[in-house]
């Protein structure tokens, strides 16, 4: 990588360079640099859709909004620009595992990307920010939670940054589907950098959000935001919805009658393996995937899935993020989203590749009511919230007064069987906490797989029953790891097994098994949820749930279940229609495949059928029924016309041979 094509505007070579300095040569020149820049490193031709205007927007320096659905291309769109601008690009973003997915992708092109997350040393989190003062470093991401820290903010005053990128940017607003409180920290970083641009993305914003993320986002002296908007539509996607009482059955049917790569979304981790073993009975290949898996075990069903081997995967919201499969060729929902906006993203991710898909959502009279409960387990009684923040005290044995700042390991399974709780309503009362600025819940925290040797190095020199595989995984360790022998360390698996040649499932199950041989005690990595203490302890009366943080978000969530449970209730309006004007999106026309669509058309083509067949009768003398199919009509539409004005007898039949009564 050439150092010139990474910090700035400086051509590639003297002959791109322009002749004078005007603007209009700058712009040409940038828009040539731009492309040139797409087609090097991702190797399109062109951009697409609004990302040109975006990107121009970005780079002359203005706050600017893109609204892009999945899958329309979000990332050229500051990927791009910060490539052909000098200084380092910060990016925020909520997902862990999105964020480290993302940095390899850029790694793996060969631009300079890096991440700052919470399992990372002090040591470590200095360096990656020292090289974004050098200028080491084009995208730094970030997690929204880190923009507080006091190292950070020092560090970011001395850094050149070209702009500011936060993805999912609805999580700023109070009134998105899934505000988060730290996205508020946003705003503080740029006091310290008030002349750098913001470029605020979002796949999923109503315009009461959108007013809202510019709201929250502007400085006093920033100008309004360019907004850029592209169509929500998906014209190759067909939205259906199928009301059934037997949903499994209905499942089953459904995906033994047609083809290609599929995603079930459920809502628990116990049905999602109930359904994958069902339809593997059924005779479709099927697996499971939640948060609660192993990670190595998540990998591989993710893999699997990715590639083909697992047509099926039943899964909860916990997967889709980050996952880029083009072919899916159905979402099925099981289970009910409690907004339109998740339901929107989930379904959005059948058919990126631009062919037919299918966005299924199944419904039975239970989910109506299930989704109504839905609103009282979210938003539990004041009282309830207080008796957990309390219950917690006793969990941790925090003080009134104590606790500022401490972070503790969390299991819900444990706490709610020690104080008699119902987990969701604990999760519930947590994030209510969590808005409130109590404390900090977070579930998604990868802890790294650490390990220990049990015998020292003289035993293990002495051991001789090591099979080769073993030996490998051994020195791999010691030669990575110093202080194995004196207690556990951190160690990277797929570092591990990219030194020995292996898959890192090969080397966990070697792992494991001198863990049993009790050679050694590893500890794989997982996902260990924490709570950390916003504030110190208050006594339980004395926890305020103001109404921003209460009643209005009730309020909110009502309406969104409300909407949600319309748009599979109501078939009188086109399903993709529904949908974009959820969004605001006034669309002009119905998208003609949905199930609401066909029905119409159907009833539509059968009046016709009626209407001709009643014509062509009008004379009064018999006619054959061949007749009837030269008729300009559907022969479905002609039968099914038949039938209906045979059995309301305004038409007799008689050896074969049909007239209009009189
Ligand atoms: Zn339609």
């Amino acid at each position: 990588m050439r150092n010139d094509e990474l910090n700035g505007i400086k051509p590639t070579t003297s002959a791109e360079k322009p002749a004078t300095d005007t603007q209009a040569d700058n712009i040409s020149h940038f828009s040539f640099l731009i492309s040139h820049l797409l087609k090097k490193y991702w190797g399109y031709d062109d951009f697409r859709g609004i990302q040109r205007e975006i990107i121009e927007s970005i780079a002359s320096g203005n706050d600017t909004l893109g609204l892009m659905p999945t899958g329309g291309g979000k990332s050229i769109t500051f990927q791009v620009p910060a490539m052909a601008m000098q200084g380092v690009c910060i990016v925020i973003t909520p997902l862990i595992a999105l964020m480290k997915d993302q940095v390899q992708h850029l790694q793996q092109r060969g631009i300079l990307a890096a991440a700052i997350y919470n399992t990372m040393s002090h040591d470590d989190v200095l360096r990656t920010l020292d090289n974004c003062i050098l200028g080491r470093t084009k995208f730094l991401y970030v997690s929204p939670e880190r923009l507080s820290s006091q190292l950070f903010i020092t560090k970011l005053r001395h850094m050149l940054v070209c702009f500011i990128t936060v993805d999912e940017a609805h999580c700023i607003s109070q009134w998105g589907y899934d505000f988060r409180p730290s996205y508020l920290q946003i705003a503080r970083i740029r006091d310290i950098q008030p002349d750098v641009p913001v470029l605020a993305l979002t796949a999923t914003a109503t315009p009461q959000v959108v007013t809202d993320i510019c709201d929250k986002l502007k400085t006093p002296e920033s100008k309004p935001f360019n907004v850029f908007r592209m169509s929500f539509e998906r014209k190759n996607l067909t939205y259906i919805v199928r009301r059934t009482n037997d949903k499994m059955n209905e499942l089953a049917h459904i995906l033994q009658h047609t083809q290609g790569s599929a995603i079930v979304y459920v809502r628990s981790r116990q049905r999602s393996k109930e359904i994958a073993q069902q339809l593997t009975v059924a005779g479709i290949s099927a697996t499971f995937y939640h948060a609660g898996l192993e990670s190595t075990d998540k990998d591989q069903r993710q893999r699997d899935w990715q590639d083909d081997t697992t047509r099926v995967i039943v899964a909860t919201n916990a997967f889709g993020m980050g996952i880029d499969k083009p072919d899916v060729r159905m979402v099925l929902h099981y289970d009910c989203p409690d907004s339109i906006e998740a339901y929107f993203q989930e379904a959005g991710r059948a058919g990126r590749d631009g062919k037919q898909a299918y966005a299924v959502l199944l419904i039975g009279k239970q989910d109506f009511i299930t989704l109504e409960q839905r609103i009282s387990t979210t938003f539990p009684e004041k009282d309830y919230i207080r008796q957990v923040y309390e219950h917690l005290a006793y969990y941790y044995q925090i003080a009134t007064g104590d606790g500022y700042g401490i972070t503790h390991e969390f299991c819900v399974e444990q706490f709610c069987q020690r104080f008699r709780h119902f987990p969701p309503r604990v999760l519930a009362a947590l994030q209510i906490l969590q808005r409130a600025g109590y404390l900090e819940y977070s579930d998604e925290q990868d802890n790294q797989a650490r390990l220990h040797f049990l015998i020292g190095r003289d035993q293990l020199n002495l051991l001789s029953n090591l099979s080769a595989t073993e030996e490998r995984v051994v020195t791999a360790l010691l030669r990575n790891y110093g202080g194995l022998f004196a207690d556990y360390e951190f160690i990277n698996e797929s570092e591990v097994a990219r030194q020995c040649g292996m898959k890192e499932q090969e080397v966990y199950l070697v792992l494991k098994g001198l863990s049993e041989r009790r050679i050694l005690n590893f500890i794989p990595r997982k996902q260990v949820p924490q709570i950390r203490y916003m504030q110190r302890r208050e006594d339980a009366e004395h926890v305020m749930l103001p109404p921003d943080v209460y009643e209005e978000r009730l309020e909110q969530y009502r309406q969104r279940i409300h909407a949600m449970m319309d748009y599979a209730r109501r078939d009188d309006r086109c399903r993709s229609r529904l949908l974009l004007e959820y969004f605001g999106e006034t669309s002009t026309h119905d998208c003609r495949q949905c199930d609401v669509c066909k029905g119409l058309s159907d009833h539509d083509s059968e009046a016709e059928a009626a209407e001709a067949i009643r014509h062509l009768l009008s004379d009064g003398k018999p006619h054959a029924i061949s007749e009837l199919y030269s008729l300009p009509c559907d022969a479905s539409a002609i039968d099914a016309a038949l039938r209906q004005l045979t059995s309301e007898e305004h038409v007799q039949q008689q050896d074969g041979m049909l007239k209009l009564k009189s």
